[in-house]
């Protein structure tokens, strides 16, 4: 017998899990349940992850949890259990379909059915921030090949197994050409590994845009962590309700399954939520743990349910629905249908064998890697930026000072007065012809802008690889 963690949750998590778990074992699952603590009373009582080490254990041991949504308390000093649950555990796959099911839940987009894959570990959720000046504030976007190859190839591998025709990659390399630049760059090598799938790339504003618009135009979406966390909630309320979508979020060794939405502190205790989000994220778990036939038989009944017009609030509506229930009764009704078949929305199948293995990552040959120059970055109070470039510029004989930007924008030489300048800024030194391309310089330069009172507060080395060069240009170049 398998045995699964399961976490009920804060708000209305308690009530959309027993309502789950109801359903659940009424369909005869082969899992032996292993309720584990974690959420809001946790971090109260001072943990500030939320998760306590016995919940670690028995996830790490079971491999598998089924989690109703948490709430993080006000105020600071509270880390996000769920990025922490991704990150530590490797799941990086977030997996998160969204279906029309019209006419019996009402939505604009009656065609729509597509799937966004979200990466799940990396971008800004890296969580490294820094304020480093009174002015500026900076978070680190981190993409690595390995996540983009992991995250791009699952997508494609997705596909294949679920028949789907057509994935769109959504990122923002205009702007940022060389993080959002990878991530699209590896989108391409992969897809020419898979010509029976239709592959595309949008600028993630217009795809967007579109998306809203006309969803049904779109099959199967991959893009960076924090586009599919924002694209991926407005598919769940296109679809007509965020309390319908389920998401798994899946990695080498372990596995999670949670409904998309959050706790919903104003619905608790009130028997309202609709636990479908959470029941359809326990049919993916189902499907993960190879007892797809349960999960066919409560996919069928859950539909049955809903195109008989039993509705959650969320989703009643008056001369459509029939019956207006609450959370339990709508798990009753469910559980009165297992073993029905829907006559108006279409039954499923699943495929029997639904684990998808990505190779392990291969390393490529590292490129010749050579140190070009150094941006500097100084807290600064003045306003003249030619002011700046005289205290700076002969700070050592090895590098000439080439540009200096403000918030990414070329300040100097040639700057416009127009530009409004912070109290950060970026000042780049580029070796020179003939200096020794090693690290060695770069110390001398910043021990020498500490002698001459230059606040430096952090630095970046400019490097090219196989001659091409590693850093952005300033705007305005
Ligand atoms: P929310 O998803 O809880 O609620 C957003 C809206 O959707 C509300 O109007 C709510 O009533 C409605 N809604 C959500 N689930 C529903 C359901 N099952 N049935 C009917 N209506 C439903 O988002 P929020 O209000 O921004 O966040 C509340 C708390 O949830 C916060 O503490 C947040 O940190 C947490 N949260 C947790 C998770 C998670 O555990 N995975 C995800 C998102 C938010």
């Amino acid at each position: 017998m398998q045995s699964i963690s399961v976490a009920h949750g804060d708000g209305i998590g308690p009530e959309i899990m027993e309502a789950t778990l109801q359903i659940l074992t009424a369909a005869g699952v082969k899992v032996k349940w292993d309720p584990v603590e974690m959420g809001e009373k946790e971090y109260l009582a001072g943990n500030s992850s939320g998760i306590g080490k016995n919940a670690w254990d028995s996830i790490r041991r079971n491999k598998v949890l089924l989690k109703a949504p948490m709430t993080t308390p006000q105020g600071g000093g509270y880390k996000s259990l769920n990025v922490t649950l991704r990150k530590s555990l490797g799941l990086f796959a977030n997996v998160r379909p969204c279906k029309s099911f019209h006419p019996f839940v009402p939505t604009k987009h009656p065609e729509m059915d597509l799937v966004v894959i979200r990466e799940n570990e990396e971008d800004l959720y890296a969580g490294i921030e820094h304020q480093q000046t009174d002015e500026v504030v900076q978070c680190l976007k981190l993409i690595t090949r390995p996540g983009c190859e992991r995250i791009i190839r699952y997508a494609f591998e997705y596909a294949r197994l679920y028949h789907r025709k057509k994935i769109s990659c959504f990122t923002k390399d205009n702007i940022m050409k060389l993080t959002d630049g990878l991530f699209h760059r590896v989108f391409k090598e992969i897809a020419a590994e898979y010509p029976d799938i239709e592959s595309e790339n949008w600028i993630i504003d217009i795809g967007a845009a579109r998306l809203a618009d006309t969803p049904e135009m779109f099959d199967v979406l991959v893009m960076p962590n924090l586009y599919g966390d924002v694209v991926s909630d407005i598919t769940a309320q296109l679809s007509g309700s965020v309390g319908l979508a389920g998401s798994a979020n899946i990695g080498e060794k372990c596995a999670l399954f949670e409904a998309i939405h959050g706790s919903a502190p104003p619905l608790a205790g009130k028997d309202l939520a609709n636990p479908s989000g959470l029941l359809r994220a326990s049919i993916m778990m189902l499907n993960h743990i190879g007892q797809s036939e349960t999960a066919e038989t409560i996919k069928n009944a859950w539909s049955c349910t809903l195109e008989e017009g039993i509705h959650t609030e969320d989703i009643f509506r008056t001369g459509l629905s029939k019956q207006k229930v609450g959370t339990q009764d709508f798990a009753k009704a469910v559980v009165e249908r297992l073993g029905k078949t829907p006559t108006q929305i279409k039954p499923v199948s699943y495929a029997k064998e639904v684990k998808i293995h990505i190779p392990p990552y291969q390393r490529k040959k590292p490129r010749e890697k050579t140190l070009q120059g150094v941006d500097v970055f100084i807290d600064w109070k003045g306003s003249d930026s030619d002011e700046l470039a005289s205290k700076i510029r002969k700070l050592h004989q090895d590098f000439q000072l080439t540009m200096i930007t403000n918030r990414g924008v070329k300040v100097w030489p040639e700057g416009f007065e127009e530009t409004f300048c912070t109290d950060h800024w970026r000042c780049r030194f580029e070796l020179l012809p003939g200096a020794a391309k090693t690290g060695m310089g770069i110390a001398e330069l910043l021990g020498h802008a500490v002698e001459n009172g230059v606040e430096v507060i952090k630095t970046e080395n400019l490097y090219a690889f196989d001659g091409e060069k590693g850093y952005s240009l300033g705007q305005g170049q």
